[in-house]
């Protein structure tokens, strides 16, 4: 048993990270579970690892960030993913999002910069079975190509307006969602529907991410 009263048990934290993305407004069920069924823990290493289940971005390898749960779960949400989709994400970073989006999509398909980050998210995917997540080290700008058209598309790095080729690899039907604006000024996420008759486009709340960047990135 443990009685030091500073110690919170697993589980207590668990009800506490849940309780913190229902109160910032994720409440879609299957993106609650798969958040649940995900621990943060894995996807974060060295002095930050035992802040994981806050609802804050931390930093993590090559100056970049994990995402805020509460965001990632927004931005999960947004995307209405169903078991059939295949996913396009752009900015793996610690690889957390990809690992959400596994459990709610068919297929997933992660692309960062850093060759670093890539290679340490595959560890983590291994670990954690997640097999149904590709992924590779190029400029996301570009989209995928080869694999294209994508039901779902999500940036996790903030451009100044939706990059041209991942709206043309977005299947007709299909959702994109991604941060837009400045590096350097108040962002906003976005949501694009494609349709028969073109681009619907809603705004989310105000975020701030790191910015979408050309070119590989120097390992650090
Ligand atoms: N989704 C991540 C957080 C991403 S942070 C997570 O769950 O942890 C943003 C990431 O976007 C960084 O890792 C950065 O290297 C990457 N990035 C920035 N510009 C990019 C580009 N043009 N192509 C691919 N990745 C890019």
């Amino acid at each position: 048993m443990n009685h030091d009263p500073d110690m919170v048990s697993d589980a207590e934290r668990k009800m506490q990270f849940l309780y913190a993305l229902r109160s910032k407004g994720v409440t879609d069920k299957t993106v609650l579970e798969a958040m649940e069924a995900i621990d943060r823990g894995p996807f974060i290493r060295g002095l930050f690892a035992g802040r994981a289940y806050e609802d804050m971005p931390l930093p993590i390898a090559c100056g970049q960030t994990i995402s805020q749960p509460s965001v990632v779960g927004l931005m999960t949400q947004a995307l209405q993913i169903t078991p059939r989709d295949k996913v396009l994400e752009i900015g793996t970073g610690s690889g957390y999002q990809a690992a959400i989006l596994s459990k709610l999509a068919r297929r997933v398909y992660t692309i960062d910069r850093h060759r670093r980050l890539v290679q340490e998210a595959r560890t983590v995917f291994e670990a954690l079975d997640l097999n149904n997540i590709t992924a590779i080290t190029a400029d996301g700008s570009f989209g995928l190509p080869e694999q294209a058209p994508f039901d779902r598309i999500i940036v996790t790095a903030a451009a100044e307006d939706p990059p041209g080729p991942l709206l043309a690899q977005l299947k007709e039907g299909g959702i994109m969602v991604l941060p837009v604006g400045q590096s350097d000024a108040v962002q906003h996420l976005i949501r694009v529907r494609k349709t028969a008759d073109g681009l619907e486009y809603d705004e989310m709340r105000a975020v701030r991410f790191v910015p979408l960047l050309e070119g590989l990135g120097k390992d650090t």
